[in-house]
Formats: C-alpha cells, sequence, structure tokens
C-alpha cells in the first residue's frame, strides 16, 4: 500500500500516517519526493483497511499496491504449479491438449472421436454430459449416463477425461467419474460451486467468465485454492466485446498477463471464444505463440449433426494439421510437443 501525502502536507500529518500504521503493526516506509511525501506500508496488509488512513488529514490518496488473492500469487509460489490430471502433467515443459465433442451424445460417437484425438495426439478426451445451454429447448446433456460413457471410454481409449460440472447437485457424480472437474465460463462466480470444487478432490480447470477481469478469474481460483485445492488450471474461453465476427473475443493478452502474476497454469480455447470453426486454427497458432500451458479444442468427425457447437467443432483431420502446427510452433516458445509415436 502506498499513501500519497498532499503537496502542503506538514511533518506531523506525515508522523501521524506512520504512528497509526505502526500502531497496526504496519512497517511505514516515508519517501520524501520533490513535490510531496509519499509513504510505502508493508507488512500483513490483509486486514488494513484503506480509508483509516483517507481519512487522516495530510493524506490525498491511498494507492493498494499488493494483489488482492494471495495464494495464486506468484509472490506467495514463486514456481510454476504443475497439475497432474490422470498422469498427464499440465503446466510443465510439454503443451498439453485437451480435445473431443462438446456434448457426450452416445458411447459409440465419443469413442470414435476420442480415439480420433488420440491418434492425433490429444492428452486428454473432453465432452459435456451436464451441459450449460443458453436455451431451455437445446439438448442439455445425457447426464449420469454421459458420465459412464465418459468412464468407458477412457478405458477404452487410456485418455483421461475432463468433463463440466455445471452445480453443485452434480459435482460429486463428476468428481466420481472425471479425471479433472471443468467449471465452466457461467459458473466461474458461482462461489458455493467454487468452494465444493475446492474439496472435491479432483484437479478443476476453471474456465473464465466471458465478463470476467484478470482479477475477477484469479480471485475465483483463490476460492479453490483456499479451500486446499492446489491442482488448478485456468483457461481463456474468449470474453464478450462489441466485435461480432466471432462470437467471444479470444483474450490471446490474458495469457502472459495471468502469467505475470499467477504460478497456475493457463490454457487457450480457440474453438469456444471464436464459436467459428475456421478460426480455431489461427486462434490455437496465437495462444501457443503467447505462451498458452496447452489448448482445449472441440473436434467433432459429423459437426453438421452435433447436438452442440457444431459451428465451432473441427473435424479430426483439421485437428491432425492443429497438433503438427502445435509440434512445429513448440520449440520457438521454448515448450514441447512429442512426436507421434506409431499405435
Ligand atoms: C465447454 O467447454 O463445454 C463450455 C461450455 O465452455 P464455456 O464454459 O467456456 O462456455
Ligand atoms: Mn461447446
Amino acid at each position: 500500500m502506498l499513501i500519497v501525502m498532499k503537496m502542503d502536507a506538514t511533518s506531523e500529518q506525515v508522523d501521524r500516517v506512520v504512528r497509526k500504521a505502526e500502531g497496526q503493526g504496519l512497517k511505514a516506509h516515508p519517501i520524501p519526493g520533490a513535490q510531496r511525501t509519499a509513504i510505502g506500508i508493508t507488512g500483513n496488509l490483509g486486514v488494513v483497511e484503506p480509508a483509516h488512513f483517507e481519512t487522516l488529514s495530510g493524506v490525498l490518496e491511498v494507492i493498494q499496491v499488493s494483489h488482492p488473492y494471495k495464494l495464486v500469487s506468484r509472490e506467495f509460489q514463486p514456481d510454476p504449479t504443475v497439475v497432474d490430471v490422470g498422469g498427464v502433467r499440465i503446466g510443465g515443459p510439454e503443451l498439453v491438449v485437451i480435445a473431443g465433442p462438446c456434448s457426450v451424445e452416445s458411447h459409440e460417437q465419443t469413442l470414435r472421436i476420442a480415439r480420433k484425438v488420440k491418434a492425433a495426439g490429444a492428452h486428454l478426451l473432453r465432452g459435456g454430459a451436464y451441459k450449460p445451454r443458453t436455451s431451455p429447448y437445446s439438448f442439455q446433456g445425457l447426464g449420469l449416463e454421459g458420465l459412464r460413457i465418459l468412464a468407458r471410454v477412457r478405458e477404452e481409449t487410456g485418455l483421461p477425461v475432463v468433463t463440466e460440472a455445471t452445480d453443485i447437485d452434480v459435482l460429486d457424480a463428476v468428481a466420481e467419474y472425471a479425471d479433472m472437474v471443468q467449471i465452466g465460463a457461467r459458473n466461474m462466480q458461482n462461489y458455493t460451486l467454487l468452494k465444493r470444487a475446492g474439496r472435491c478432490g479432483r484437479p478443476v480447470l476453471l474456465k473464465r467468465g466471458m465478463n470476467a477481469t484478470i482479477t475477477e478469474l484469479l480471485l475465483a481460483a483463490e476460492y479453490l485454492l483456499d479451500e486446499g485445492n492446489r491442482q488448478v488450471v485456468l483457461c481463456e474461453r474468449g470474453i464478450r466485446t462489441f466485435a461480432d465476427h466471432t462470437r467471444n473475443t479470444l483474450d490471446v493478452s490474458a495469457v502472459p498477463a495471468v502469467k505475470r502474476i499467477s504460478h497456475l497454469p493457463i490454457l487457450c480455447d480457440p474453438s469456444h471464444a471464436s464459436g467459428k470453426r475456421d478460426k480455431v486454427l489461427p486462434l490455437a497458432r496465437a495462444a501457443i505463440a503467447v505462451g498458452a500451458d496447452g489448448l482445449m479444442i472441440e473436434v467433432h468427425d459429423q459437426p453438421e449433426r452435433s447436438l452442440s457447437d457444431g459451428l465451432q467443432a473441427i473435424l479430426p483431420e483439421d485437428f491432425e494439421r492443429l497438433m503438427e502446427q502445435a509440434r512445429a510452433l513448440a520449440p520457438m516458445v521454448e515448450r514441447t510437443l512429442p512426436a507421434l509415436v506409431a499405435q
């Protein structure tokens, strides 16, 4: 916290601020300047109310320097967090790709697509069993049956699965069947759900709300860590802007911004960001270029028949190209993405 004194503040007024800070167990560091004095305050600022200082005579303004987040910050943990999802490590040197259909539609469809994304090099399988849909008349997901299908396909392919828990009622079931619990953009500030997810015993993929700032995203993650869950991966999935050529705008600058502040890994989801198939590959390349720890990509082999998000699903052959491009780009950003081994 930095307290800026008025230009005509007296030395008594500066002393009063210093004594007030010290009386609260803080350290005050007066920094005299050519025009005015500023006073740096350090110590445990978590409980300090800026208004206590703002109201003292001679004070111009109080600037909060310390971040509101604690556990997610690099100040708390300088080294990057590596999250283990069924043996797949997110946040290490290797880029990680989560791929699969938007929704689990049937066992056959999920297995077919899972085999294709695995063959192209995907590390984790995605697929929604509980779907947060804009319209109540749209396909809402297969629910528990969808979770069972995902678990079966994991057995059949060896791919760990990531799937969304849309509310606290389904969280336990999702945590039981999935390797990683996804909290969707619409639920990023559902604090009851976040607290429960913080205790669910599974790694969590937390997607950025479409109207959320980086600070709000990190504070949402703070809820998970505060409940004891350190296995958290963030995901930039596009935010609402005035641009209408895509469904959302992929905020690529969020990646370096988050990395500067936080030790948590961050992925990008160019599928939900763009809403359009032809934008997915270029945005995936951009995400890798800015330092994302990996990607989430929607893939469907019959997108015209898909029960959700068909317009943004890329074909398996396009996913292969995406993976080839990611492999070529990885060394440029000091990451790895191993070549495919024959299966
Ligand atoms: C999803 O990944 O299935 C999804 C619904 O994404 P978002 O929450 O980012 O809209
Ligand atoms: Mn989708």
